[in-house]
């Protein structure tokens, strides 16, 4: 092991809790992940001598908690090497970003007839909001499709784009098959016609690093709980000068410079899209997080994902009546099968009763599902605190699994 596994687990005080009298093994972390106890900490201190509402005051708990909020928002611009801190909105987590864009960008740019790409692969997340701006404004939705292994069909983006494109927007990584999309390609295809890409990166962050400067997407969106940090906090990185032109998302304080029951002016970047008391306290627990996995080296735990990733995946394929959805070639440490015809529910509460947590169903991506023809999937997603020996164990529950349910 490059890294000392069991310091890493001694973090992260919910490991130890058993379930129907057995040690919990946790493969759900691309539903969330657990947080470390500095996270949990972080998050005490505030409440207990720091909290107070920011930007707003001149005494001492404020100008503390409004220092400590904009630092966290400088450590996310160096995290995902934006251009400015300003770049970083705050929200209350990836589906809030995308939401916003697509009904601040979107509403101002996106016309009849104009058309946004998406992929077969989104997250509900990254196809429900387009859609309804569609149902809004009468555009019309486009969908790369995704091949048997479960890789985009890129190929066919060049001949989707056309005059009408005005927003590519994509999982970075699927949340299903673990995909790794060749962003860099598509980002590259659209600017070449001018057209901005969004990437949903929320399954990517954790497992990859994350340069937008180097990606030159033009917005990127994310959530702490997914980097093991605390839940209700989320970014959007936006490329400056789309954010300058964007309208507002919320109305409300803090977003505003003058107000008038004439007339209201907006604040600057990036207050005009942060209306309201933010969420300081997970702000500044995502803040720890990030250093958190920053001090445990990313490479390394990048690494150490793939070797859990390749032994879960040859272990599984040992097993005849497993069939594994999403083989691409670049992939992250998320893997999604069914075992024979056993139904994914009824695994799942076997999987359970062994203590061992793993998502099954449609894992908010139906169209994905259904392109693969199955109701749905069991999902066992691994992060940085899981070890061989839990995977010794899911392999013999998986087993155990297909004894007592085939
Ligand atoms: N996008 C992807 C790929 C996801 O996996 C998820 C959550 O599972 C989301 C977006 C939405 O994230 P959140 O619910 O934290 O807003």
């Amino acid at each position: 092991m490059s890294f000392d596994i069991l310091h890493i687990r001694h973090d992260f005080p919910i490991l130890d809790v058993t379930v129907h009298d057995k040690q919990l093994i946790y493969f759900d972390n691309a539903a969330t992940t657990h947080k470390p106890r500095q996270v949990v900490d972080r998050i005490v201190a505030y409440y207990k001598k720091e909290n107070c509402n920011i930007h707003r005051g001149v005494h001492y708990l404020s100008t503390m908690a409004t220092g400590a909020y904009e630092n966290a928002r400088k450590t996310v611009k160096d995290f995902i090497n934006a251009e400015h801190p300003h770049e970083v909105i705050f929200t209350k987590g990836a589906t809030e970003a995308i939401n916003l864009v697509a009904q601040t960008f979107g509403r101002k740019n996106i016309h009849q007839g104009d058309e946004i790409i998406l992929s077969e692969m989104e997250h509900h997340s990254n196809l429900v909001p387009w859609q309804m701006l569609a149902e809004q404004k009468g555009a019309v939705l486009k969908v790369i499709p995704v091949d048997e292994q479960g890789e985009l069909e890129v190929q066919h983006l060049k001949s989707m784009i056309t005059h009408r494109t005005k927003l590519v927007a994509l999982a970075h990584v699927s949340n299903v098959l673990g995909t790794i999309n060749p962003v860099h390609r598509v980002i590259t295809l659209a600017h070449e016609q001018g057209i901005p890409v969004l990437l949903d990166g929320a399954q990517a962050v954790p497992h990859l690093e994350v340069d937008v400067k180097e990606l030159n997407c033009d917005f990127y969106a994310f959530s702490a709980h997914k980097l093991y940090g605390p839940m209700g906090v989320g970014v959007l990185y936006g490329k400056e000068k789309y954010l300058e032109e964007m309208p507002p998302y919320q109305g409300g304080g803090e977003m505003v410079d003058q107000v008038t029951f004439q007339k209201t002016t907006y604040n600057k970047l990036p207050y005009k899209f942060e209306a309201g008391t933010p969420n300081v306290s997970g702000v500044l627990g995502f803040e720890a997080a990030l250093k958190y996995i920053l001090d445990l080296d990313l490479k390394k735990i990048h690494a150490y994902e793939r070797e859990l990733l390749d032994y879960t995946t040859l272990e599984l394929l040992k097993m005849d009546a497993v069939k594994i959805f999403g083989n691409a070639e670049n992939k992250t440490a998320v893997i999604s099968y069914n075992i024979g015809k056993i139904h994914p529910y009824d695994a799942g509460t076997i999987y359970d009763k062994l203590g061992i947590a793993v998502r099954t169903g449609h894992h908010c991506a139906q169209p994905l599902i259904d392109r693969f023809g199955v109701p749905g999937m069991i999902r066992a997603s691994l992060g940085l605190y899981n070890t061989i020996e839990e995977i010794d164990r899911f392999i013999e529950a998986t087993r155990q699994v297909r004894r007592m349910l085939a």
